[in-house]
């Protein structure tokens, strides 16, 4: 496996680009770690979409989504439980209402401390980051669907269920075409399996290409994946090949009781000589291992 050589993971707001009307993306300028961030108003109240790893750097987002909100009242909510999505939560507890899926706000409770002190081993300066990081605890958490009026303007949150993690949500601004996908997208970089047995086996390979499946026909105007590059559908379509073609290879090795080690090794090689500009080749490997769990039983 590469070894992790991390920049420090800064949220910068003076990149904020405007996507749509009262909506901002901070990017995530390609920095691992990093999330895309959006800021979403309505005529009374405004909805920020992730925090930025640890407590120095939701501190930053904060300061920008007063500004931007000039009064409006603050809601914030995460796309997943993961620490550079969720792990700046607290931060925003006087002054805005932290809204989850049911399933992200058991992750936070259940795998929580465990990817606080994972993250923290990472690398020392992700650890500075997560210094004073305490888990979050949602003010308002809802089951599958929730729509939020930030006034003239609804925002939808929906968890889509386990693809991965297992309370990933997405949210949608229907007026705008705008679509938040959190961790279920990124660009230039193979898509991450957090797949780390025994102590999380949640990422489901064959959930998530449902879920992509279904987004990509619902045909967003703009796509702000986790990580990467805002764009239009084809972010998702990208993505769904990516897994389609992960599992295909996988399985077609597996199926001729080829041993996992020399199916990682080889899908591994093919999945780098195509895509050789990607990041993340990391998880390749964890890919292979979800999806050669998953595919135990062939139909
Ligand atoms: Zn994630």
């Amino acid at each position: 496996m590469a070894e992790f050589q991390l920049a420090d993971p800064e949220v910068r707001i003076e990149g904020a680009q405007d996507v749509a009307r009262d909506l901002v993306v901070v990017p995530n300028r390609d920095v691992q770690l990093v999330p895309n961030i959006g800021v979403i108003g309505g005529t009374h109240s405004v909805l920020v979409v992730d925090t930025g790893l640890g407590a120095e750097n939701a501190q930053k987002v904060l300061a920008f989504a007063r500004e931007y909100a000039k009064g409006r009242k603050l809601y914030l909510t995460s796309t997943h439980f993961h620490p550079e999505h969720a792990f700046g939560a607290e931060v925003f507890a006087d002054e805005a209402t932290y809204l989850v899926n049911r399933a992200q706000a058991e992750d936070l409770a259940n795998k929580g401390a465990g990817y606080l002190a994972m993250f923290r081993g990472l690398d020392p300066t992700v650890a500075k980051r997560l210094a004073d990081t305490r888990i979050p605890t949602p003010d308002v958490v809802y089951d599958r669907d929730h729509d939020l009026d930030l006034g003239g303007r609804t925002v939808h949150l929906h968890a889509v269920g386990r693809a991965h993690s297992k309370g990933d949500q997405v949210v949608t601004v229907p007026d705008a075409g705008v679509l938040f996908t959190g961790d279920l997208a990124e660009t230039g970089q193979f898509a991450i399996f957090p797949w780390f047995p025994p102590h999380d086996v949640d990422v489901s390979g064959l959930r998530w290409i449902d879920v992509m499946t279904e987004l990509a026909a619902s045909a967003p105007r703009v796509v702000v994946p986790g990580h990467g590059t805002v764009g239009g559908v084809e972010v998702l379509e990208g993505v769904l090949a990516y897994l389609r073609e992960l599992r295909d290879e996988t399985w077609i090795r597996r199926d001729s009781a080829m041993n996992q080690d020399t199916i990682t090794e080889e899908v591994r090689a093919l999945l780098i000589e195509r895509h050789p500009e990607w990041a993340g080749r990391e998880w390749i490997e964890t890919g292979v291992a979800c999806l050669c769990a998953e595919g135990q039983v062939s139909a």
